[in-house]
């Protein structure tokens, strides 16, 4: 590996860890095939569902009208969702940027050093179990076609799957959905309803669907179910129990 290969994937490494969970599960979401899609889907619905609970409860905290809570949550849910899909858009544009620089950079050690390239896989296939003249005959087959030798040094050197880069749009269109499924939860009851009913039906629906998605994240943590959706439910009900008593607070200052 080359100075050049080291940066680069301790940049990636940054990249992956440093965007937070967003960076981080769509990087999984990218190895990790439908396992990775399906967990980054519940994340976004965990974050539209907080985010937005915590913004209609303080809207309603402040004892305004119900059609006021509903424009409030509404706009919520599309700055949230255009937001989750931009920050989504981006980190998987650099993060294919990346990949890209990676495997030009591979193409150019190819064309300009393809006898230490040849040498470079044979120790790849070596390091793998495969006695030395096995893997010098795979090697040179695998090097005697320009297409398929970049393909397998990316695969084999830099584990990239050139067909696999992720794609942005795709990665902003989900994230979008899933924040948007989440988001939606706490509006339902302001679309049909008026206050009081309105405000008690958003609290049940979203308090039932916090405890929903603690439970389906089982799936992936394989802790129990009960005490991961009464967690989940806890932690979504403190932070709309905050922005509520935020909203009281102001609603009572101003008409007071
Ligand atoms: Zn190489």
């Amino acid at each position: 590996m080359t100075k050049l290969q080291e940066r680069n994937r301790a940049g990636l490494k940054l990249l992956r860890t440093g965007g937070g969970t967003r960076g981080l599960l769509s990087a999984e979401g990218h190895r990790a095939g439908q396992g990775g899609t399906l967990r980054a889907a519940v994340f976004g619905i965990n974050d539209g569902l907080v985010s937005n609970i915590s913004l209609v409860m303080g809207v309603a905290g402040a004892g305004t009208d119900s059609r006021f809570v509903l424009l409030a949550g509404l706009s919520g849910l599309l700055a949230g969702a255009f937001s989750m899909a931009a920050g989504e858009y981006v980190s998987m544009s650099a993060q294919r940027e990346v990949f890209e620089a990676q495997i030009a950079f591979e193409q150019r050690e190819l064309a300009d050093d393809p006898q230490g390239e040849l040498a470079e896989l044979t120790q790849i296939y070596r390091a793998k179990g495969l006695p030395e003249a096995q893997a010098a005959t795979l090697a040179a087959s695998m090097m005697a076609d320009p297409r398929i030798a970049l393909d397998t040094h990316a695969r084999e050197e830099l584990g990239l799957d050139p067909d696999e880069l992720g794609s942005p749009w795709g990665a902003a269109f989900s994230s979008f959905g899933a924040f948007v499924v989440g988001a939606i939860i706490p509006v339902i009851p302001y679309i049909i309803f008026g206050n009081p009913t309105a405000f008690w039906a958003s609290v049940l629906l979203s308090a039932l669907a916090l405890f929903i998605v603690g439970v389906l994240l089982t799936t992936f943590t394989g802790r129990n179910w009960l005490y991961s959706g009464l967690r989940m439910m806890l932690i979504g009900t403190l932070a709309a129990g905050v922005t509520y008593l935020v909203g009281r607070l102001i609603g009572v200052s101003v008409t007071g």
